[in-house]
């Protein structure tokens, strides 16, 4: 060991030295004895190892008590945090699907923090069901007898499946065995489920009869499942869902339809191709289920809307329990469902349709306005450039929104490269996920929120000047 190190090791202070500061007594009383401790032989430990790698050439109380409270302050920033999306995916599984309306943020507040009606009928005054809160919406928006809410579509086509199927065989077609992700293929629901797979046709081509010779005493359901993150192209057919549940009724056997992301609005009038609309799916099957976070625009939730019999069943189911939604999903996927009833504010007020919707004019002033800001910066050189979003969340495969990008390029005489100041753009303390290509960073500005743009113009700021 040099003499050096030796002699900053000794001026480290003690644990005991330190805890006789009035700031590490504050400590204590604010984060726990515990707490504090941790963080102080942390630092301590820390320290020395920076000592003995020659990477610190001077110890002082105030720069002990600095890293303390870093690290106090660390332990107590959730892991889970605001991420700016600059992607331009508006649907982004990875962070977090769906912003929920800004309007119902009050009505949220409120519900989390007191206690509620969940499960009390007000009236009777007697035990109720969490369920009744959308039941009513739910019905008159899907145009369905009954509908109920679980976790997720995942849990919802596994509840159905477990109702309907088990030792029965499932009727699917061989181009519609869905993988989501996250390991979620539907073959292998449909087996969790209790059935047994029948499938029919080839990958490109189902024809109604296919499915009309698998029926046998074994059948339990028809099962179509949108596909929903892909798209057979060319050389393809397959029967309509109307001719599906034709055939479906008149063999007796309910269809169940796994419509994916649900969609109440035919977003066809925005230039978008036609998706299946919720009321559509509904009218022609049994059994339809959804996403709350996907095209709706709402909570995490599956919904599973259908006829009241089967509804009835599902709910009886006692898998059900397992599944259950939180009153901060049914509150949320209340008051979500309830701005759909005026579908002229709709498109404004539920973010996922605004990005999905908003026009090229107001992308392209959102793009001025950001290029205007990040000009400001001497250290880098701004364009807008034309370019494509995605809707993502496993909606619209393979279609292309088109969309302006602010495009970042440093100028040379700048130390830090664009992959650098990319990272740190995304590990910063306001994380922004932007898109890095060749020499560049682009921001997308379809997936940006109101004042976002001041917080990339204040991230890069500090990360151009190494701070
Ligand atoms: C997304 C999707 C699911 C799963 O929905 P989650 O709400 O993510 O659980 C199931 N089926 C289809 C067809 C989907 O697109």
């Amino acid at each position: 060991m040099e003499d050096k190190q030796i002699r900053l090791l000794r001026q480290l202070p003690s644990v005991n030295e330190l805890l006789q500061i009035e700031r590490v007594k504050q400590w204590n009383r604010d984060n726990g004895i515990k707490e504090t401790k941790i963080a102080i032989e942390e630092s301590l430990s820390q320290l020395r190892q920076k000592i003995l790698s020659n990477e610190i050439n001077t110890v002082t109380e105030t720069k002990v008590l600095e890293n303390i409270g870093q690290y106090l302050s660390k332990r107590q920033t959730p892991s889970l945090q605001r991420v700016i999306n600059a992607t331009g995916v508006v649907l982004h599984t990875n962070l977090g699907r769906s912003l929920l309306s800004p309007t119902i943020k009050d009505y949220l507040n409120e519900i989390m923090f007191s206690y509620s009606n969940l499960e009390y009928d007000l009236k009777k005054k007697k035990r109720g069901l969490r369920y009744y809160h959308v039941e009513k919406l739910l019905q008159e928006l899907t145009g369905a007898e009954d509908a109920i809410v679980v976790n997720n579509n995942a849990a919802a086509v596994m509840l159905v499946l477990d109702t309907f199927v088990q030792n029965k065989e499932v009727i699917i077609s061989r181009g519609e065995l869905v993988e989501i992700g996250g390991s979620f293929r539907i073959p292998e629901i449909v087996t969790k489920g209790g059935g047994t797979l029948k499938e029919v046709g080839t990958t490109n081509k189902t024809h109604l009869n296919d499915y009309q010779n698998a029926i046998t005493e074994q059948t339990g359901a028809i099962l179509k499942v949108h596909t929903s993150n892909y798209r057979i192209v060319g050389f393809t057919e397959k029967p309509s869902t109307e001719e599906l549940y034709q055939l479906a009724q008149s063999a007796g056997i309910p269809m169940i339809n796994d419509l994916g992301s649900g969609l109440f609005i035919d977003l066809s009038k925005y230039g978008l191709p036609k998706e299946p609309l919720i009321q559509e799916a509904v009218s022609t099957s049994d059994i339809v289920t959804f996403s709350g976070d996907k095209l709706l625009g709402g909570p995490q939730a599956g919904i599973i809307a259908g006829k009241k019999e089967m509804i009835e069943k599902i709910k009886h189911n006692q898998l059900l329990r397992a599944l259950r939604v939180d009153k901060m999903t049914l509150a949320a996927l209340e008051a979500t469902l309830q701005l759909y009833l005026n579908p002229e504010k709709v498109l404004e007020e539920i973010p996922t349709l605004k990005m999905i919707t908003i026009s090229d004019e107001n992308l392209m002033e959102n793009a001025k306005k950001l290029a205007e800001m990040l000009n400001k910066l001497p250290e880098v050189k701004i364009t807008i450039e034309k370019g494509t979003s995605q809707v993502g969340g496993g909606s619209f495969p393979g279609y292309l929104l088109p969309t302006y990008l602010v495009k970042l390029c440093l100028r040379s005489d700048k130390r830090i490269s664009v992959t650098k100041l990319e990272k740190c753009l995304r590990c910063g303390e306001q994380p922004i996920i932007a898109r890095l290509e060749h020499d560049s960073i682009l921001f997308d500005v379809r997936t940006l929120q109101d004042g976002e743009d001041e917080l990339i113009y204040q991230q890069l700021k500090k990360r151009i000047k190494g701070e």
